[in-house]
């Protein structure tokens, strides 16, 4: 497999094309496209050209290679503030459906409290489950409408906000 491009390429604020986001990271627009379609890359997929915003790029580019780095064990989530894998705290996750063959385990980290996420295959979920006990979020409400998000959008500007304070 080869090394997936550095996040840093990728500005957060910005809203990229499929093209757009291949040809930042320089990679094939297929390869986007594959991301979107079985990997757990969040886009906007009800119009074209399909949309991806910046975050869930940056998230989704950094969360793929610490799970590379760190071989983490299924119900291990990596957590961006202790640089650490880390068991959910209360061995509690949450898991929400993005794709569909995919889906976003999200759980709080047991030392620092962040939340900390992992993209992980939905033919894991019940492996993950033997081990901590999830449970099944409604789809994500990018993927049902785009007018009102709630939820995974406070989630991930905390864990942004829990990031920043700690470099
Ligand atoms: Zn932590």
């Amino acid at each position: 497999m080869t090394r997936l491009p550095s996040p840093n390429k990728i500005k957060t604020h910005r809203i990229y094309t499929v093209f757009e986001a291949a040809e930042a990271l320089g990679r094939h627009r297929q390869t986007i496209i594959r991301w979107i379609k079985s990997k757990g890359l969040l886009a906007d997929t009800r119009h074209r050209p399909w949309l991806i915003t910046g975050t869930d790029l940056k998230t989704y580019l950094g969360y793929r290679r610490e799970q590379v780095r760190c071989k983490l064990a299924l119900h291990h989530l990596y957590c961006l503030g202790c640089k650490l894998p880390q068991e959910p705290a209360g061995k509690f996750a949450d898991y929400t459906q993005q794709a569909p063959s995919t889906g976003m385990l999200t759980a709080l980290c047991p030392m620092c409290g962040s939340v900390i996420n992992k993209i992980i295959r939905r033919a894991d979920l019940e492996a993950i489950r033997a081990k901590i006990e999830v449970t099944i979020q409604q789809a994500d409400p990018r993927i049902v409408s785009h007018t009102d998000a709630p939820l995974n959008v406070t989630l991930e500007s905390e864990a942004q906000s829990n990031v920043k304070a700690r470099f």
